[in-house]
């Protein structure tokens, strides 16, 4: 049975439930307006959210969500930014989208009116969190810089929204950006990949969906570095021609043996370990790149003058630039990977503390926990 059902009319609530984020660590279940959609904005009905690892450090520290130009604490504000659900309401304008259309989200929608937004890079946007009184620059970040979807409803730019076939179920839904946000790293690092060799380190959400995407370009081999085995195999079910556990052979030794001595063009590193730079300008051959998609949390040191000798290029991303979520899913409608491998609990609404638990805490080996709302 399709799930979209196109032109039907939805009752709106005045008010909606909604999480919100006391002090540090403290979500709140309140009530709060439905918000109104403005100009080429629509209202989504979320109908599933999975949680991030950037939740858990938006709840515990705030950053890097930025809320009226500082903390995001004690604002009534809602985090929440990896979901999916079906559009209920138009803002004046809106022709792309219809009433009834399930969609899933990509997060930011920059300003469009500065530098990097007018190149596609707008989860770089220069007015990153300029979005309220005299500062409103339109840039909205869901879940970062405006209210995102730990609630019953979220507005969003209609530039933020990927139609969801009708085959696709909502919890894979939720996992386009994660998806688009490893796309957007090989984009970075040169985009068309076939017969490139790859390693990806860290299989964490992105990194093992990244190792699904650049299988799906053609990279050969795709190698994936981490330390549990249970996500290694998960690995190889996503397309990795080869495995390394670092707890039990040296990463580095490991890629020259699998290549034959050559060593790799892109190292896609998701691990944010505080040697993953160092040891992938190991893996790279000489002119290769490298894209940083995890960081360390403290400063690290790093060789640069192996980086430099070697004509190393070293690329840094942020979330899901150009449009790579609708790559993304292209790949994840014709079914070229399964992401929903990495979903691995469910909860409901109600028990949204307990989801963000079990994704902080990594319980069970939780990936990808995804909240459905019914
Ligand atoms: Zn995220
Ligand atoms: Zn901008």
């Amino acid at each position: 049975m399709p799930k979209t059902s196109r032109n039907k009319s939805f009752k709106i609530p005045k008010t909606m439930k909604a999480w919100v984020l006391g002090d540090p660590k403290e979500l709140k279940l309140t009530q709060k307006p439905v918000p109104e959609p403005g100009a080429a904005e629509v209202l989504v009905r979320v109908d599933a959210v999975a949680i991030c690892a950037t939740d858990v450090e938006i709840i515990a520290n705030g950053p890097p969500a930025m809320i009226e130009g500082g903390m995001p604490f004690n604002k009534n504000f809602t985090p929440g930014h990896e979901y999916m659900g079906t559009v209920v309401k138009l803002g004046s304008g809106v022709d792309e989208f219809k009433i009834g259309q399930r969609v899933t989200v990509e997060v930011h929608a920059g300003c469009g009116r500065c530098e990097r937004c007018r190149e596609g890079m707008y989860t770089a946007c220069l007015n990153y969190g300029m979005n309220y009184g005299d500062k409103n620059k339109g840039h909205r970040a869901n879940g970062f810089t405006t209210d995102g979807a730990f609630a019953e409803y979220a507005v969003n730019h209609i530039n933020t929204l990927i139609p969801v076939p009708d085959q696709m179920s909502d919890a894979e839904a939720t996992l386009v950006v994660t998806a688009g946000t490893a796309m957007y790293g090989l984009d970075a690092m040169g985009g068309l990949i076939a017969g490139k060799r790859l390693v990806v380190t860290g299989p964490g959400a992105i990194g093992l969906l990244g190792v699904a995407v650049g299988k799906a370009l053609g990279a050969q081999p795709v190698i994936l570095t981490g330390t549990r085995d249970n996500r290694l195999k998960l690995g190889k079910k996503l397309g990795a021609d080869f495995v390394v556990n670092v707890r039990k052979e040296n990463p580095v030794e490991a890629v020259r043996r699998i290549t034959g001595g050559k060593g790799v063009h892109y190292v896609l590193e998701c691990s944010g370990a505080p040697n993953a730079l160092n040891e992938a300008a190991q893996m790279v051959n000489r002119g290769g790149r490298i894209c940083l998609a995890g960081f360390p949390h403290e400063p690290v040191q790093v060789d640069l003058g192996n980086i430099v000798r070697n004509n190393i290029y070293v690329y840094g991303i942020r979330g899901e630039g150009k449009s790579a979520t609708h790559r993304a899913m292209a790949f994840m409608e014709q079914r070229r990977f399964d992401a929903t491998l990495i979903h691995t609990h469910t909860f409901s609404f109600k028990e949204l503390p307990n989801a963000i638990k079990y994704a902080r805490e990594r319980i069970e080996d939780a990936i990808k926990v995804v909240v459905k709302m019914k």
